[in-house]
């Protein structure tokens, strides 16, 4: 990993990416659930108060019917006295009617007595479409005899309501089973436009039924029906307003039909969200197996949702895009930084130690005054200069000791040498190597070195010459020749300083001047 801090960068700044889109999500999966959970806790609530509406109606109904029921005979005054002042009350109920099971021999006979209540009672069947009946499928029929309010629905007097399939499958039902039975919904007879009506029928029986369905044929003798509108008994329970948020639909299931009876808000709108469709089934009505159907609109969605999910997103990429910013530039800065260093190092002349010419310096030095030398035919001298039983000192006093005795050796060479152009250089461990340009003789110099270096009186116990640091030094002068090289100056004076050491030491020594022919 050390060796790439990129590649560590990136894979961190990827987790850190990751981690962030998983908070984020996980916070937008969050707060869907809670806006679907307040959306269905918001139908069901349109939904109880629907179903509230529809069946405090029905009930309506059913009192009417039961008090009807009671009378000893129904006429158009009477019908009036009773439900007028219920309609006025009941924007929802838009008519009730009063229709008696007539034989189809008594048809005319009924036709004819009507007459005397409303002047010019036909009876009607419904018109010919593909709902109307054969009149004669039935021994009887079912007329419309009383409708209130009369004024708006004077049209549906006489009308047969056994004449159309889906109210006589209703009045069968009813007959039979003595309960309230609910027609699909149905456009209305009365109704020009496309308002759909619901027709509940309320069968009624002489005295009091029997239980079975042979003792309710026997005793039926007629009809009481309300006719409800849907489009109100939603509007009395559900704010209209809700459509531009919500798409609320009343869908009839019964046997497995799908019939949307209603709709608040425009079905066709492609706003609406599907996916979060939610259904809520009403308790059966009169026989009716009905659904509240709702899907929100996007912008019920976008009102509920907060910006956290996003602000986690934004915040957390731009502080990692941030990081990963500075970290690289740092990284960059470093690698530049480690390359300055390292190309200060190589262009260094000076010996970290002992702040004496390095070696790279001494060459380079050597190699100038040398082509001067050449070029002049002037003498060039080096000195070699090594730390006597320098090792015995390490291992006696320890290296940093040693450290020590390499600078003091450095700075009583330094003081030693007093012209200009001289160098003094470190050439290796304990070796130090002195240029001198333009010098004859340099022996006086290289004695003064190891003078000098003893008067230091630097303490040393394990010499084998002398109780203090001493050097042994090799010396040697030469005018250069083109056949020469300078390798044959330092060559010289090594040799010699290999003969100041096994001639015991603390003492110099001059090269030979007998050259060998390079
Ligand atoms: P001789 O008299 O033959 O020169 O014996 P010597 O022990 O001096 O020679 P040798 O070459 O065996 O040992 C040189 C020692 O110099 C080895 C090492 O411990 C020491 N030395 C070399 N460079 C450094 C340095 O930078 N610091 C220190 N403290 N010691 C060094
Ligand atoms: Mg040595
Ligand atoms: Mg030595």
């Amino acid at each position: 990993m050390k060796r790439h801090p990129l590649l560590m960068v990136i894979l961190l700044a990827l987790i850190g990416f990751g981690l962030c889109a998983a908070l984020s999500r996980g916070l937008y999966l969050e707060e869907n659930k809670s806006i679907t959970a307040e959306f269905r806790a918001d139908v069901t609530q349109l939904e109880i108060a629907f179903e509230r509406e529809v069946r405090l109606n029905l009930e309506i109904l059913f009192a009417l019917k039961t008090s009807a029921s009671l009378m000893p005979e129904m006429n158009a005054t009477l019908f009036e006295k009773l439900t007028l002042p219920v309609l006025e009350r009941s924007p929802a109920i838009k008519a009730f009617t009063w229709a008696p099971v007539v034989r189809q021999e008594d048809r005319a006979g009924f036709e004819q007595r009507q007459q005397s209540w409303y002047p010019g009672f036909v009876l009607s069947e419904m018109s010919a479409t593909a709902d109307a009946m054969p009149v004669e499928e039935l021994p009887w029929l079912v007329p419309v005899q009383f409708i209130q309010p009369i004024a708006d629905n004077r049209q549906a007097v006489g009308f047969d309501v056994s004449s159309e399939a889906k109210r006589r499958v209703a009045l069968l039902a009813a007959r039979e089973t003595g309960e309230m039975v609910a027609t699909a919904a149905i456009k209305l007879v009365q109704e020009p436009g496309n308002e759909k009506g619901l027709l509940v029928i309320a069968p009624l029986y002489s005295g009091v039924a029997d239980t079975t369905p042979e003792d309710r044929a026997v005793r039926h003798y007629g009809f009481m029906n309300g006719v409800f509108r849907i489009s109100e008994l939603i509007k009395q329970s559900i704010p209209m307003a809700i459509g531009s948020k919500i798409l609320v639909q009343l869908v009839d299931r019964t046997d497995g039909a799908e019939d949307v009876i209603y709709s608040i808000g425009r079905p066709s709108d492609e706003r609406w969200l599907r996916s979060l469709i939610h259904e809520v089934p009403l308790a059966p009505i009169a026989g009716r197996n009905w659904v509240l159907q709702a899907m929100p609109g996007a912008t019920f969605v976008s009102a509920r949702r907060s910006y956290l999910p996003l602000l986690v997103i934004g915040f957390g990429f731009s502080f990692i895009a941030l990081l990963v910013f500075f970290a690289v530039r740092s990284l960059r800065q470093n690698a530049e930084l480690n390359k300055t260093k390292r190309e200060l190092e190589t262009i260094s002349l000076t010996d970290a130690l002992t702040g004496l010419a390095n070696r790279r310096h001494f060459d380079a030095y050597l190699e100038q005054e040398w082509s001067r030398a050449l070029r002049q035919s002037q003498p060039i001298s080096m000195v070699m200069l090594d730390i006597d039983y320098f090792k015995a000192f390490n291992d006696a006093y320890g290296h940093p000791r040693g450290d020590q005795c390499l600078k003091q050796v450095a700075r009583a060479l330094e003081q030693v040498m007093r012209r200009p152009t001289d160098l003094a250089a470190r050439y290796g461990g304990e070796e130090f190597a002195l240029v001198l340009p333009d010098t004859q003789d340099a022996a006086t110099v290289a004695e003064a070195c190891r003078v000098a270096i003893q008067a230091l009186g630097i303490v040393h116990e394990f010499s084998g010459v002398a109780p203090v640091i001493t050097i042994s030094v090799g010396v040697c002068s030469l005018v250069p020749t083109r056949k020469m090289s300078p390798a044959v100056l330092i060559q010289q004076a090594d040799d010699a300083l290999y003969d100041a050491k096994e001639a015991g030491r603390n003492q110099v020594l001059k090269a030979d001047q007998a050259l060998p022919e390079h």
